[in-house]
């Protein structure tokens, strides 16, 4: 007997990673024992494959195909009242719900199972509960039980219906009832039931694990059958698909030519039945099967060993045990990867916090690594944590913009003053004239000279401490977010808090720029030699520029490595042009200074507010709209996590836990075949 073979499938447990190698149930060796120890629908089934099957189903009921594992199954297709719960009926020999219409309208598990007693045990499992039942009332329990999960209309549902039929001399089989296709809905049913129907079928069905039973009534063209077109859309060459023949009394003419011919690919081949008509009792059925098969002119002449319930049984039986062999070493690693990846994901789950001080931790911990980063990228110019992201290579970017400003500065002032070299001053030094020695340059002249030039530069400070804010802003705001990812409910207030305090440090800064441009305009002051160098170079040009001016006319003249355009009428004012000459180079020397100051400072002054940001302003402000009044229990609230978080753990807890029964089922299946101990 098969018992006494060794069992070739070892296991030390299948512990993380080594699950393939451990298991080598060998899909032959279980063959075997099914063939040559089944003795179809009595009670001596072999018990090798038991162990197995119930794996399986046990990883069934754990729905681990929730997780997207794929069991093997045989799954029951067939248009609607081809017979598909007749034969059901006929491999368990028990009633079924069974008419014309629409009757199985959810997924049927079917879990046949052998066992010694001679009394049944039966019971349907389904929203959870279990609930016995007996011979006699199969099939009211169902249509209960379908009228609970589908409602009691027509409609059809998704979720399942298990039925264990634990019986003296039934196959061990698990098979999946599906309900039948129906293009046209009848009274009450849903208009779109056919695509309902197809739906949950291709559901099942399209798997490869899949073993398709297509249940054909013998009155029936198969090419034409809705259940063959769509087996055939899933498995075109029939491989997996096994075609079962029933109503062989209805229509016997042509079906041996029919099966033979296999017009519609079925790869697994035919089996010819007669279900039983009535209420019968099933052996009665069996002996008229066996019967009509032998006597009958035509269907006698069909190869024996495709005729009959049993041969189906039998058949079923080695498919069922082939596939398991097959596709268990795949579930097992399968089910290893999911658990590592799902246990992989819940780590990388921010923690769930659960009091108050380690919501101050994590808040901290934010805080803290944020302005950390802020000093690498703002201060220090080390940008390793965003290597990718020029935009945040700080330093870097805060240099341009410097260099950009310093530029823009010395463009605005230029602009302006070309055509009517000395007219502006000539111009001031009239208006500013006093009852004084003429030979006094006036120090009003220079200065409304000079607040001329600030003005008309004034803007490109302020614009510029603008867009360098607005930039850090977004540098904030993106280091915040970052490091506040994993508490999205903090995320929201800390960016508040974030952009609270950069519209705070943008106002100091403007306030400052305010205060020295008014500085620059409102006094004229420098202790750097070289303006007075520059301005004795300058002058040193005097005489010439003034006699050219004079003497020979000259429309143009250079100053300080600039052309300047002489206005028409300068010789009129010949007697202000030295002084006029001597105020203008006092400006252009003094204007250097001047933009240098506005560079310098600004240089100094962003470096100093970036410091103060990080190292003061920051803690100062975002504790304070997070602690305080205003913050509205933002801690509080990151105890409370957001239901998107809060399911997503929880579904990773099931989905993990689930694995690990999986597991835990599959490693003492295979003990069990390792001992020997079934
Ligand atoms: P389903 O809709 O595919 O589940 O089909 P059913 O099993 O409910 O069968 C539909 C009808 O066909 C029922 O009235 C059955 O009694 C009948 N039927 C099923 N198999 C046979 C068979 O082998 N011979 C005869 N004569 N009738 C059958
Ligand atoms: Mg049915």
């Amino acid at each position: 007997m098969g018992a006494e073979r060794k069992p070739s499938a070892t296991s030390e447990g299948f512990d993380e990673c080594e699950a393939d190698s451990h298991v080598s149930v060998n899909a032959e060796e279980v063959h075997d024992a099914v063939l040559h120890d089944y003795v179809p629908i009595v009670s001596s089934y072999n018990s090798r494959i038991r162990p197995l099957l119930d794996a399986v189903d046990r990883l069934r009921q754990l729905q681990v195909m929730k997780e997207g594992i794929q069991l093997p199954t045989i799954v029951v297709v067939g248009d609607q009242s081809s017979g598909k719960s007749s034969v059901l009926e006929s491999l368990a020999g028990i009633n079924l719900p069974r008419g014309v219409g629409i009757c199985t309208r959810v997924p049927l598990i079917m879990r046949l199972k052998h066992h010694p007693s001679l009394v049944p045990e039966i019971f349907l499992q389904y929203n959870d509960k279990t609930v016995p039942t007996d011979e006699a009332h199969i099939a009211d329990a169902i249509n209960l039980a379908t009228d609970e999960i589908a409602g009691d209309g027509k409609g059809i549902s998704k979720a399942e219906l298990t039925l264990v039929v634990k019986k003296n001399g039934v196959p061990d089989l698990t098979l999946v009832d599906l309900p039948g296709i129906t293009r046209v809905p009848v009274y009450g049913q849903p208009a779109n039931i056919y695509e309902q129907i197809a739906d949950i079928i291709m559901k099942y069905i399209t798997p490869d694990e899949s073993v398709i039973l297509n249940v054909l009534s013998a009155t029936a063209d198969f090419s034409t059958c809705e259940s063959i077109m769509m087996s055939q859309k899933v498995d075109k060459n029939g491989e997996r698909t096994l075609g079962v023949v029933t109503k062989v009394d209805k229509e016997p003419e042509g079906l041996l030519e029919k099966v033979t011919r296999n017009d519609v690919n079925i790869g697994l081949g035919y089996v010819c039945v007669r279900n039983r008509v009535g209420d019968g009792s099933f052996e009665d059925a069996r002996k008229e099967e066996a019967a009509l098969f032998a006597t009958h002119p035509l269907l006698s002449r069909i190869d024996k060993s495709t005729v009959g319930i049993p041969v189906l049984a039998q058949k079923l039986v080695q498919i069922q045990a082939n596939i398991i062999a097959k596709c268990l070493p795949d579930i097992i690693r399968k089910i290893h990867e999911k658990l590592k990846a799902s246990a992989a994901e819940l780590n990388r789950m921010p923690k769930r916090l659960s009091s108050v001080a380690e919501a101050m931790e994590a808040f901290m911990s934010i805080i803290g690594s944020s302005k950390e980063s802020l000093r690498k990228i703002l201060i220090r110019g080390e940008y390793d944590e965003y290597a990718d992201d020029k935009n945040m290579h700080c330093t870097a970017r805060l240099v341009e913009m410097l260099d950009q400003y310093s530029t823009e500065l010395r463009d605005g002032s230029k602009s302006g003053c070309k055509k009517n070299f000395l007219m502006d001053e000539i111009e001031v030094l009239e208006d500013t004239k006093g009852i004084e020695l003429p030979n006094f340059l006036a120090h009003t002249a220079f200065l409304a000279i000079l607040q001329q030039k600030v003005e008309g530069i004034s803007k490109v400070p302020s614009g510029f401490v603008e867009k360098v804010w607005t930039y850090i802003e977004g540098v904030v705001i993106s280091v915040l977010n970052h490091h506040s990812e994993s508490y999205l409910q903090l995320q929201l207030s800390t960016r508040r808090a974030g952009h609270k305090l950069m519209s705070k440090m943008k106002e100091q800064s403007i306030g400052w720029v305010r205060e020295i441009v008014q500085m620059e305009k409102e006094t004229d002051y420098t202790c750097n030699p070289e303006y007075t160098k520059q301005w004795n170079q300058l002058m040193a040009q005097q005489h010439t520029v003034i006699d050219n001016v004079s003497k020979y006319s000259t429309s143009e003249v250079v100053i300080d490595g600039s052309t300047e355009v002489l206005a028409e009428g300068l010789w009129n004012y010949k007697h202000v042009l030295p002084q006029a000459f001597d105020l203008k180079m006092r400006v252009l020397a003094y204007w250097k200074i001047v933009l240098m100051r506005l560079v310098d400072n600004m240089a100094l002054h962003l470096q100093h507010s970036i410091r103060n940001l990080v190292n003061k302003e920051m803690d100062k402000v975002i504790v304070n709209e997070l602690l305080g009044t205003g913050g509205g229990g933002a801690i509080e609230k990151m105890l409370e996590e957001p239901p998107s978080v809060a399911n997503k753990r929880e579904k990773l807890r099931t989905s993990i836990k689930l694995l690990k029964e999986s597991k835990e089922v599959l490693a003492n299946i295979m003990d069990e075949i390792a001992t020997g101990g079934y």
